[in-house]
């Protein structure tokens, strides 16, 4: 076969060309600095495609997942994750909770595990899975603790191990809280976070209101959840709004808590007299309230009445430009209030309110609840003494009553904690007890 002549278009022929690198070659110094920049050149162009090839496996034969710190199944799978290392976690991080007993008011700490900042490996259904979680340089505005990540990966092309791992990291985070009322509080920012451990929830019975106004309340309430058709249906925004009023130490928190854990949902708690909290602020909280909770804006009259500290120190308020009345009623009205939304104020002095507050669609229930009557006493007392003739209970009653002033419940159980397992000891001792008030 007979060889093409191949045209050369170089000012170098071919002879030339082979005479010109091997006088290169001949040449130490640039042989030298050649291999040099050839291996560098080289070992770059394999480090890349290592890198890319690497990078190339990882997306082809690898499934990952990112949850980040203010995602709510955060929490729950570092909580997960630290029960499956437990055997190999070495680094692990801590939080600690204090938590007051309602009942003997005696503070217990629990403490939560978490596989620490970095790099983790741990099994699930015969699949390895790395679990990297990373502390970012920025802070959550409404937590006040620095951003993080978790990123799990694991071999394969199915992301059903993922989803398969948060239901089971939520199932085994809500059955930790059944039984438990959540409170959240508003955050800095225009979020809601937990505040403290799950408090246990409060039995109904335990709040002793006068004769059928704790019942009223829980069947007006389980009948507005029931009903959200009959709302649509009559172009009526589906929301509810309660007002508890009266004096101190009366029960209107105590019963508040009781009544969300009958109905099951959580509360979420607005302290309006916040310095930061601002009409879009309060909007934006409104808007974003945690699923089946009730909004409770406490001490209402507090909030407003503190506007005029504002106007008094105009310097220390600087900056801000604080929650007006207007605000909170076109947060309470707001088209951007999730549907379905329970409020409940409470307040001391129902007199100082603004009346456009508490008008029907903002409240749509007002109920005093007052000093401790005859049967709620006796029925306190038996409560508290729950072995003991009703006798007692009834002659304990006429006594405080004889005395014809006014207790609150509150007052009326900080004297039976005076005589915590001695029922005729409270009998004797509360003339002498009650007659100093
Ligand atoms: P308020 O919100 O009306 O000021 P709280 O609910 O905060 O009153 O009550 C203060 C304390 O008194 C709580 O520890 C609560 O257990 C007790 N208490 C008040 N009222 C009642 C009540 N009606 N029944 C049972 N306990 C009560």
């Amino acid at each position: 076969m007979a060889l093409k002549p191949v045209p050369v278009q170089a000012d170098i022929s071919l002879s030339d060309k082979a005479s010109f690198f091997d006088s290169l070659k001949e040449n130490p110094y640039f042989s030298a600095g050649f291999g040099l920049v050839g291996i560098g050149a080289g070992l770059s162009l394999l480090k890349r495609g290592t890198a890319f090839s690497y990078t190339l496996l990882q997306k082809r034969f690898t499934v990952s997942l990112e949850i980040v710190s203010r995602d709510k199944s955060y929490d729950w799978t570092l909580k997960w994750i630290n029960s499956h290392l437990k055997q190999r976690a070495r680094h692990i991080s801590v939080e600690t909770f204090f938590q007051k007993n309602d009942k003997n008011q005696r503070v217990a700490t629990s403490f939560s595990f978490a596989p620490s900042v970095g790099v983790h490996f741990f099994k699930y259904k015969s699949n390895w899975i790395r679990a990297e979680r990373v502390r970012e340089t920025m802070v959550d505005r409404n937590t006040g603790s620095p951003v993080e990540t978790l990123k799990l990966t694991t071999l394969g092309t199915k992301t059903d191990i993922f989803q398969d791992m948060l239901l089971q990291a939520r199932q085994s985070a809500l059955s930790e809280q059944s039984g438990k009322t959540l409170i959240y509080h508003a955050g800095l920012g225009g979020d809601w976070g937990l505040f403290g451990w799950p408090k246990d929830k409060r039995p109904f019975k335990s709040v002793v209101l006068d004769d059928g106004i704790a019942e009223n309340m829980k069947n007006d309430i389980l009948d507005f959840l029931k009903s959200s058709k009959w709302y649509y249906e009559r172009g009526i925004p589906y929301r509810r709004g309660y007002l508890l009023y009266g004096p101190p130490g009366c029960g209107k928190t105590s019963f508040i808590t009781a009544l969300a854990a009958t109905i099951e949902h959580d509360i979420a708690i607005l302290n309006l007299s916040d310095r930061g909290l601002t009409d879009d602020r309060l909007n934006v909280l409104f808007a974003r309230a945690p699923l089946n909770s009730i909004i409770l804006l406490e001490d209402i009259d507090a909030a407003f009445g503190s506007r005029d500290i504002v106007k008094n120190n105009p310097t220390a308020y600087q900056g801000f430009s604080p929650l007006t009345l207007s605000g909170l009623l076109n947060a309470l009205d707001g088209v951007a209030s999730s549907e379905g939304r329970i409020v409940i104020m409470t307040t001391n002095y129902v007199d100082r309110l603004d009346p456009a507050l508490i008008r029907p669609g903002r409240v749509d229930v007002k109920q005093f609840i007052g000093y401790a009557t005859r049967s709620q006493i006796e029925r306190m007392f038996n409560n508290f003494y729950p072995n003991t003739h009703h006798g007692i209970s009834h002659e304990f009653a006429n006594k405080l009553i004889a005395l014809n002033r006014n207790f609150s419940s509150a007052q009326i159980q900080g004297f039976f904690m005076l005589h915590k397992n001695d029922p005729n000891s409270a009998l004797q001792n509360c003339d002498s007890y009650f007659n100093k008030f």
